[in-house]
Protein backbone atom coordinates (compact mmCIF):
# COMPACT_ATOMS: atom_id res chain seq x y z
CA UNK A 1 0.00 0.00 0.00
CA UNK A 2 1.00 3.60 -1.07
CA UNK A 3 0.86 6.03 2.25
CA UNK A 4 -1.12 8.90 1.19
CA UNK A 5 1.69 11.95 0.87
CA UNK A 6 1.79 14.97 3.25
CA UNK A 7 2.14 17.10 0.28
CA UNK A 8 0.32 17.00 -2.22
CA UNK A 9 1.52 19.18 -5.25
CA UNK A 10 -1.29 22.07 -5.99
CA UNK A 11 -2.75 22.39 -9.14
CA UNK A 12 -1.79 18.43 -9.84
CA UNK A 13 -3.61 17.90 -13.08
CA UNK A 14 -5.18 14.82 -14.23
CA UNK A 15 -4.27 13.22 -17.48
CA UNK A 16 -5.84 10.04 -18.79
CA UNK A 17 -3.85 6.17 -18.46
CA UNK A 18 -1.81 6.19 -21.79
CA UNK A 19 -3.75 2.49 -22.39
CA UNK A 20 -7.23 4.97 -22.33
CA UNK A 21 -5.97 7.38 -24.51
CA UNK A 22 -5.08 4.37 -27.14
CA UNK A 23 -8.06 3.28 -26.91
CA UNK A 24 -9.78 6.32 -27.67
CA UNK A 25 -7.37 7.03 -30.86
CA UNK A 26 -8.62 3.44 -31.73
CA UNK A 27 -12.25 3.96 -31.32
CA UNK A 28 -12.12 7.37 -33.25
CA UNK A 29 -9.80 5.37 -36.18
CA UNK A 30 -12.58 2.33 -36.19
CA UNK A 31 -15.23 5.09 -36.22
CA UNK A 32 -13.64 6.56 -39.61
CA UNK A 33 -12.88 3.02 -41.21
CA UNK A 34 -16.66 2.64 -40.57
CA UNK A 35 -17.07 5.53 -42.93
CA UNK A 36 -14.47 4.35 -45.78
CA UNK A 37 -15.93 1.01 -45.34
CA UNK A 38 -19.49 1.92 -46.62
CA UNK A 39 -18.23 4.23 -49.10
CA UNK A 40 -16.70 1.09 -50.27
CA UNK A 41 -19.89 -0.99 -50.25
CA UNK A 42 -22.13 1.82 -52.36
CA UNK A 43 -18.84 1.74 -54.68
CA UNK A 44 -19.39 -1.89 -55.27
CA UNK A 45 -23.20 -2.10 -55.35
CA UNK A 46 -22.59 1.18 -58.34
CA UNK A 47 -20.27 -1.37 -59.76
CA UNK A 48 -22.86 -4.63 -59.56
CA UNK A 49 -25.62 -2.37 -61.45
CA UNK A 50 -22.89 -1.12 -63.96
CA UNK A 51 -22.69 2.37 -63.32
CA UNK A 52 -19.08 2.21 -62.32
CA UNK A 53 -16.07 0.24 -63.70
CA UNK A 54 -15.78 -2.64 -61.48
CA UNK A 55 -11.63 -2.61 -62.13
CA UNK A 56 -11.96 1.53 -60.48
CA UNK A 57 -13.88 0.21 -57.64
CA UNK A 58 -11.86 -2.41 -56.89
CA UNK A 59 -8.56 -0.21 -57.34
CA UNK A 60 -10.58 1.97 -54.54
CA UNK A 61 -11.46 -0.39 -52.33
CA UNK A 62 -8.21 -2.37 -52.19
CA UNK A 63 -6.74 1.10 -51.70
CA UNK A 64 -8.97 1.96 -48.75
CA UNK A 65 -7.97 -1.55 -47.21
CA UNK A 66 -4.42 -0.99 -47.28
CA UNK A 67 -4.36 2.81 -46.10
CA UNK A 68 -6.43 1.22 -43.41
CA UNK A 69 -4.65 -1.56 -42.01
CA UNK A 70 -1.45 0.39 -41.85
CA UNK A 71 -3.40 3.15 -39.88
CA UNK A 72 -4.80 0.41 -37.85
CA UNK A 73 -1.07 -1.14 -37.25
CA UNK A 74 0.13 2.80 -36.21
CA UNK A 75 -2.65 3.24 -34.20
CA UNK A 76 -2.33 -0.34 -32.38
CA UNK A 77 1.43 -0.66 -31.90
CA UNK A 78 0.79 2.86 -30.27
CA UNK A 79 3.54 4.49 -33.03
CA UNK A 80 1.03 7.48 -32.85
CA UNK A 81 1.55 8.60 -29.70
CA UNK A 82 4.50 10.31 -29.93
CA UNK A 83 3.17 12.35 -33.09
CA UNK A 84 2.27 15.69 -32.62
CA UNK A 85 -1.30 15.10 -33.18
CA UNK A 86 -1.64 11.28 -31.56
CA UNK A 87 -4.97 10.79 -33.27
CA UNK A 88 -3.02 11.10 -36.29
CA UNK A 89 -5.46 13.76 -37.92
CA UNK A 90 -3.35 14.28 -40.67
CA UNK A 91 -2.51 10.94 -41.73
CA UNK A 92 -6.35 10.90 -41.66
CA UNK A 93 -6.73 13.66 -43.95
CA UNK A 94 -4.16 12.52 -46.29
CA UNK A 95 -5.48 9.11 -46.73
CA UNK A 96 -9.00 10.62 -47.23
CA UNK A 97 -7.39 13.34 -49.63
CA UNK A 98 -6.00 10.23 -51.76
CA UNK A 99 -9.26 8.05 -51.91
CA UNK A 100 -11.13 11.33 -53.17
CA UNK A 101 -8.45 11.87 -55.87
CA UNK A 102 -8.64 8.51 -56.90
CA UNK A 103 -12.18 8.16 -56.92
CA UNK A 104 -12.52 11.18 -59.16
CA UNK A 105 -9.72 10.14 -61.64
CA UNK A 106 -11.16 6.49 -61.79
CA UNK A 107 -14.80 6.89 -61.19
CA UNK A 108 -16.28 9.94 -63.43
CA UNK A 109 -19.79 9.40 -61.96
CA UNK A 110 -18.21 9.88 -58.45
CA UNK A 111 -16.88 13.34 -59.25
CA UNK A 112 -20.40 15.15 -58.74
CA UNK A 113 -20.07 14.33 -55.26
CA UNK A 114 -16.61 14.20 -54.30
CA UNK A 115 -17.10 17.68 -52.59
CA UNK A 116 -19.35 16.42 -50.05
CA UNK A 117 -17.43 13.38 -49.04
CA UNK A 118 -14.03 15.68 -49.23
CA UNK A 119 -16.28 18.62 -46.66
CA UNK A 120 -16.97 15.33 -44.58
CA UNK A 121 -13.22 14.36 -44.17
CA UNK A 122 -12.30 18.00 -43.02
CA UNK A 123 -15.30 18.05 -41.30
CA UNK A 124 -14.33 14.82 -39.12
CA UNK A 125 -10.77 16.30 -37.92
CA UNK A 126 -11.79 20.03 -38.18
CA UNK A 127 -10.62 20.50 -34.25
CA UNK A 128 -7.50 18.78 -34.67
CA UNK A 129 -6.26 20.56 -38.03
CA UNK A 130 -4.89 24.26 -37.78
CA UNK A 131 -6.14 26.79 -40.16
CA UNK A 132 -3.35 26.06 -42.23
CA UNK A 133 -3.43 22.54 -42.65
CA UNK A 134 -7.08 23.13 -43.37
CA UNK A 135 -6.46 25.72 -46.11
CA UNK A 136 -3.41 23.33 -47.49
CA UNK A 137 -5.63 20.94 -47.71
CA UNK A 138 -8.37 22.90 -49.44
CA UNK A 139 -5.96 24.38 -52.03
CA UNK A 140 -4.68 20.61 -52.94
CA UNK A 141 -8.62 20.25 -53.36
CA UNK A 142 -9.36 23.08 -55.29
CA UNK A 143 -6.04 22.02 -57.35
CA UNK A 144 -7.22 18.48 -57.52
CA UNK A 145 -11.13 19.79 -59.02
CA UNK A 146 -9.45 21.77 -61.44
CA UNK A 147 -8.13 18.71 -63.24
CA UNK A 148 -11.48 17.97 -64.36
CA UNK A 149 -12.27 21.50 -66.15
CA UNK A 150 -8.90 21.56 -67.58
CA UNK A 151 -9.33 17.65 -68.76
CA UNK A 152 -12.86 18.83 -70.26
CA UNK A 153 -11.29 21.78 -72.34
CA UNK A 154 -8.11 19.57 -73.42
CA UNK A 155 -9.88 16.32 -74.15
CA UNK A 156 -13.77 17.59 -75.66
CA UNK A 157 -15.81 15.49 -75.32
CA UNK A 158 -19.67 16.81 -75.49
CA UNK A 159 -21.52 19.72 -76.14
CA UNK A 160 -22.00 21.15 -72.20
CA UNK A 161 -18.91 19.08 -71.06
CA UNK A 162 -16.89 21.81 -70.00
CA UNK A 163 -19.79 24.19 -69.05
CA UNK A 164 -20.88 21.41 -66.21
CA UNK A 165 -17.47 20.72 -65.35
CA UNK A 166 -16.93 24.46 -65.00
CA UNK A 167 -19.98 25.04 -62.72
CA UNK A 168 -19.01 21.86 -60.65
CA UNK A 169 -15.45 23.65 -59.86
CA UNK A 170 -16.91 27.25 -59.30
CA UNK A 171 -19.32 25.23 -56.90
CA UNK A 172 -16.82 23.77 -55.09
CA UNK A 173 -14.42 26.82 -54.89
CA UNK A 174 -17.38 28.83 -53.13
CA UNK A 175 -18.13 26.11 -50.62
CA UNK A 176 -14.44 26.13 -49.56
CA UNK A 177 -14.85 29.32 -47.50
CA UNK A 178 -17.94 28.28 -45.37
CA UNK A 179 -16.10 24.70 -45.31
CA UNK A 180 -12.94 26.64 -43.58
CA UNK A 181 -14.89 29.03 -40.99
CA UNK A 182 -16.93 25.67 -40.10
CA UNK A 183 -13.38 24.14 -39.12
CA UNK A 184 -12.53 27.58 -37.38
CA UNK A 185 -15.43 27.27 -35.38
CA UNK A 186 -15.18 24.15 -34.22
CA UNK A 187 -11.85 24.25 -33.30
CA UNK A 188 -12.12 27.17 -31.19
CA UNK A 189 -15.13 25.23 -29.19
CA UNK A 190 -13.69 22.53 -28.91
CA UNK A 191 -10.39 24.10 -27.14
CA UNK A 192 -12.56 26.56 -24.90
CA UNK A 193 -13.78 23.36 -23.69
CA UNK A 194 -10.56 21.62 -23.23
CA UNK A 195 -9.14 24.80 -21.94
CA UNK A 196 -12.65 24.92 -19.47
CA UNK A 197 -11.69 21.45 -18.67
CA UNK A 198 -8.00 21.53 -17.47
CA UNK A 199 -9.12 24.80 -15.61
CA UNK A 200 -12.02 22.58 -13.90
CA UNK A 201 -9.44 19.36 -13.27
CA UNK A 202 -6.69 22.51 -11.57
CA UNK A 203 -9.74 23.68 -9.46
CA UNK A 204 -10.89 20.58 -7.99
CA UNK A 205 -7.44 19.30 -7.34
CA UNK A 206 -6.44 22.49 -5.42
CA UNK A 207 -10.11 22.11 -3.38
CA UNK A 208 -9.13 18.69 -2.71
CA UNK A 209 -5.93 19.68 -0.98
CA UNK A 210 -7.07 22.82 0.46
CA UNK A 211 -9.56 20.23 1.96
CA UNK A 212 -7.54 17.85 3.52
CA UNK A 213 -5.11 20.82 5.16
CA UNK A 214 -5.30 22.73 8.31
CA UNK A 215 -5.14 26.05 6.88
CA UNK A 216 -2.74 27.90 9.69
CA UNK A 217 0.03 25.29 9.72
CA UNK A 218 -0.56 23.51 6.27
CA UNK A 219 -0.16 19.92 7.83
CA UNK A 220 -2.78 17.15 7.58
CA UNK A 221 -6.44 18.49 8.92
CA UNK A 222 -7.94 16.19 11.69
CA UNK A 223 -10.61 14.99 9.01
CA UNK A 224 -7.96 13.86 6.17
CA UNK A 225 -5.45 12.55 9.46
CA UNK A 226 -8.67 10.17 10.78
CA UNK A 227 -8.81 8.99 6.90
CA UNK A 228 -5.12 7.88 7.08
CA UNK A 229 -5.48 6.41 10.44
CA UNK A 230 -7.63 4.04 8.77
CA UNK A 231 -5.66 3.83 5.87
CA UNK A 232 -2.59 2.80 8.39
CA UNK A 233 -4.89 0.63 10.75
CA UNK A 234 -5.71 -1.30 7.02
CA UNK A 235 -2.23 -1.41 6.47
CA UNK A 236 -0.79 -3.18 9.76
CA UNK A 237 -3.51 -5.44 9.68
CA UNK A 238 -2.15 -6.52 6.25
CA UNK A 239 0.82 -6.29 6.76
CA UNK A 240 1.67 -6.94 10.68
CA UNK A 241 3.93 -4.38 10.39
CA UNK A 242 4.86 -1.87 13.46
CA UNK A 243 2.44 1.48 13.72
CA UNK A 244 3.19 4.12 16.43
CA UNK A 245 0.77 6.91 17.10
CA UNK A 246 2.31 9.45 18.73
CA UNK A 247 0.82 12.61 20.23
CA UNK A 248 2.41 15.83 20.78
CA UNK A 249 1.38 18.71 22.83
CA UNK A 250 3.31 22.50 23.04
CA UNK A 251 3.74 23.33 26.63
CA UNK A 252 2.69 25.97 28.24
CA UNK A 253 1.79 27.23 24.48
CA UNK A 254 -1.15 29.59 26.41
CA UNK A 255 2.20 31.83 27.53
CA UNK A 256 3.86 31.80 24.52
CA UNK A 257 0.50 33.40 23.25
CA UNK A 258 0.17 35.75 26.56
CA UNK A 259 3.43 37.04 26.37
CA UNK A 260 4.14 37.63 22.83
CA UNK A 261 0.58 37.83 21.35
CA UNK A 262 -1.49 35.57 18.85
CA UNK A 263 0.27 36.21 15.48
CA UNK A 264 3.53 34.89 17.23
CA UNK A 265 1.65 31.51 18.43
CA UNK A 266 0.53 31.09 15.02
CA UNK A 267 4.03 31.74 13.55
CA UNK A 268 5.43 28.69 15.88
CA UNK A 269 2.72 26.23 15.15
CA UNK A 270 4.05 26.82 11.82
CA UNK A 271 7.47 26.65 12.53
CA UNK A 272 6.91 23.61 14.58
CA UNK A 273 5.29 21.70 11.37
CA UNK A 274 8.31 22.61 9.33
CA UNK A 275 10.55 20.96 11.56
CA UNK A 276 8.74 17.99 12.07
CA UNK A 277 8.82 17.51 8.97
CA UNK A 278 12.13 18.03 8.23
CA UNK A 279 13.03 15.86 11.17
CA UNK A 280 10.75 12.67 10.65
CA UNK A 281 11.90 11.91 6.75
CA UNK A 282 9.89 8.41 5.56
CA UNK A 283 5.90 7.75 5.14
CA UNK A 284 4.97 9.74 8.18
CA UNK A 285 1.90 12.02 8.54
CA UNK A 286 2.02 15.18 10.63
CA UNK A 287 -1.51 16.51 11.28
CA UNK A 288 -2.65 18.97 13.51
CA UNK A 289 -5.23 17.42 16.04
CA UNK A 290 -6.21 20.95 17.56
CA UNK A 291 -5.13 23.88 18.80
CA UNK A 292 -1.13 22.97 19.80
CA UNK A 293 -2.06 19.33 19.49
CA UNK A 294 -0.50 17.33 16.70
CA UNK A 295 -1.04 13.40 15.48
CA UNK A 296 2.01 11.82 14.05
CA UNK A 297 1.30 8.50 12.23
CA UNK A 298 4.95 6.68 12.06
CA UNK A 299 4.03 3.68 9.62
CA UNK A 300 6.38 0.68 9.99
CA UNK A 301 7.59 2.03 13.10
CA UNK A 302 7.96 -0.07 16.22
CA UNK A 303 7.61 1.89 19.85
CA UNK A 304 11.25 2.36 20.62
CA UNK A 305 11.82 3.74 17.21
CA UNK A 306 9.31 5.88 16.94
CA UNK A 307 10.09 6.78 21.15
CA UNK A 308 13.59 7.73 19.24
CA UNK A 309 12.17 10.02 16.72
CA UNK A 310 10.13 11.73 18.78
CA UNK A 311 12.69 12.63 21.22
CA UNK A 312 14.94 13.87 18.49
CA UNK A 313 12.13 16.08 17.64
CA UNK A 314 11.37 17.54 20.90
CA UNK A 315 15.22 18.40 21.04
CA UNK A 316 15.10 20.44 17.91
CA UNK A 317 12.45 22.28 18.86
CA UNK A 318 14.04 22.88 22.07
CA UNK A 319 17.40 23.58 20.69
CA UNK A 320 16.11 25.69 17.64
CA UNK A 321 16.56 29.39 17.70
CA UNK A 322 13.05 31.14 17.47
CA UNK A 323 14.44 34.44 17.80
CA UNK A 324 13.21 34.83 14.00
CA UNK A 325 9.70 34.01 15.55
CA UNK A 326 10.01 36.73 18.49
CA UNK A 327 12.89 37.17 20.62
CA UNK A 328 12.81 35.12 24.01
CA UNK A 329 10.30 32.79 22.24
CA UNK A 330 10.77 29.18 23.74
CA UNK A 331 9.26 25.87 23.09
CA UNK A 332 9.42 22.36 24.51
CA UNK A 333 6.13 20.04 23.83
CA UNK A 334 5.38 16.61 25.47
CA UNK A 335 4.58 13.83 23.59
CA UNK A 336 2.66 10.62 24.37
CA UNK A 337 3.69 7.45 21.76
CA UNK A 338 1.42 4.25 21.67
CA UNK A 339 2.05 1.00 19.84
CA UNK A 340 -0.71 0.51 17.58
CA UNK A 341 -2.46 -3.12 17.48
CA UNK A 342 -3.48 -4.77 14.70
CA UNK A 343 -6.92 -5.07 16.36
CA UNK A 344 -7.38 -1.99 18.07
CA UNK A 345 -9.98 0.48 17.49
CA UNK A 346 -9.49 3.92 16.34
CA UNK A 347 -11.26 5.36 19.63
CA UNK A 348 -8.78 2.77 22.02
CA UNK A 349 -5.78 3.87 20.46
CA UNK A 350 -6.72 7.38 20.61
CA UNK A 351 -7.43 6.77 23.96
CA UNK A 352 -4.63 5.24 24.80
CA UNK A 353 -1.85 7.40 23.47
CA UNK A 354 -3.85 10.70 25.05
CA UNK A 355 -3.40 8.64 28.12
CA UNK A 356 0.45 8.65 27.57
CA UNK A 357 0.37 12.09 26.44
CA UNK A 358 -1.08 12.96 29.82
CA UNK A 359 1.26 11.15 31.80
CA UNK A 360 3.63 13.15 29.76
CA UNK A 361 2.25 16.04 30.99
CA UNK A 362 1.64 14.35 34.85
CA UNK A 363 5.65 13.73 34.54
CA UNK A 364 6.69 17.56 34.53
CA UNK A 365 6.67 17.97 30.86
CA UNK A 366 9.29 18.16 28.24
CA UNK A 367 9.63 14.35 27.71
CA UNK A 368 8.08 11.68 25.62
CA UNK A 369 6.63 9.03 27.32
CA UNK A 370 5.34 5.18 26.09
CA UNK A 371 1.50 4.16 26.86
CA UNK A 372 1.72 1.62 29.64
CA UNK A 373 -1.41 -0.37 30.41
P1 LIG B 1 -0.02 22.60 28.68
O1 LIG B 1 1.43 22.55 28.90
O2 LIG B 1 -0.78 22.01 29.82
O3 LIG B 1 -0.41 22.02 27.39
O4 LIG B 1 -0.41 24.14 28.67
P2 LIG B 1 -0.87 25.01 27.47
O5 LIG B 1 -0.81 26.43 27.82
O6 LIG B 1 -0.09 24.62 26.27
O7 LIG B 1 -2.33 24.49 27.25
P3 LIG B 1 -3.72 25.23 27.31
O8 LIG B 1 -4.74 24.20 26.91
O9 LIG B 1 -3.91 25.88 28.64
O10 LIG B 1 -3.65 26.36 26.22
C1 LIG B 1 -3.59 26.11 24.87
C2 LIG B 1 -3.58 27.42 24.17
O11 LIG B 1 -3.42 27.24 22.78
C3 LIG B 1 -4.86 28.19 24.36
C4 LIG B 1 -5.24 28.67 22.99
O12 LIG B 1 -5.51 30.03 22.95
C5 LIG B 1 -4.00 28.37 22.19
N1 LIG B 1 -4.33 28.12 20.80
C6 LIG B 1 -5.14 27.18 20.29
N2 LIG B 1 -5.19 27.26 18.94
C7 LIG B 1 -4.37 28.30 18.60
C8 LIG B 1 -4.02 28.89 17.36
O13 LIG B 1 -4.42 28.47 16.28
N3 LIG B 1 -3.15 29.93 17.39
C9 LIG B 1 -2.64 30.42 18.56
N4 LIG B 1 -1.81 31.43 18.53
N5 LIG B 1 -3.00 29.89 19.75
C10 LIG B 1 -3.84 28.85 19.77
MG1 LIG C 1 -0.18 22.63 25.51
MG1 LIG D 1 -3.32 21.10 24.44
Amino acid sequence: MTFAPTDIPAGARYSPAPDMARLRRLRRFLFAALGYGALCVLLVIGAWVGTMSGRAVAIVCAFCLMAHLALYAAFYTNATAHWKEPTGALAHLFVGFCVVALCCALIPEFRGVALQVFFLIIAYDAARLSRLQIAVASGLMVCGLALSPLNAWLFPSGEHALQDELLNFVMAVAYLPALMGIGHVVRSAQQRQRRQKEALETALSQLQALSERDVLTGATNRRQAMVLFEHAQTHQRQTRQPLSVCLLDIDFFKQINDHHGHAVGDRVLRGLVELARESLAGAHTVARWGGEEFLILMLDTPVPAAVQAMNRLRERLRDHDWASVAPGVQVDVSVGVYGHRPDDTLSQALERVDQALYAAKQQGRGRVVQYRA
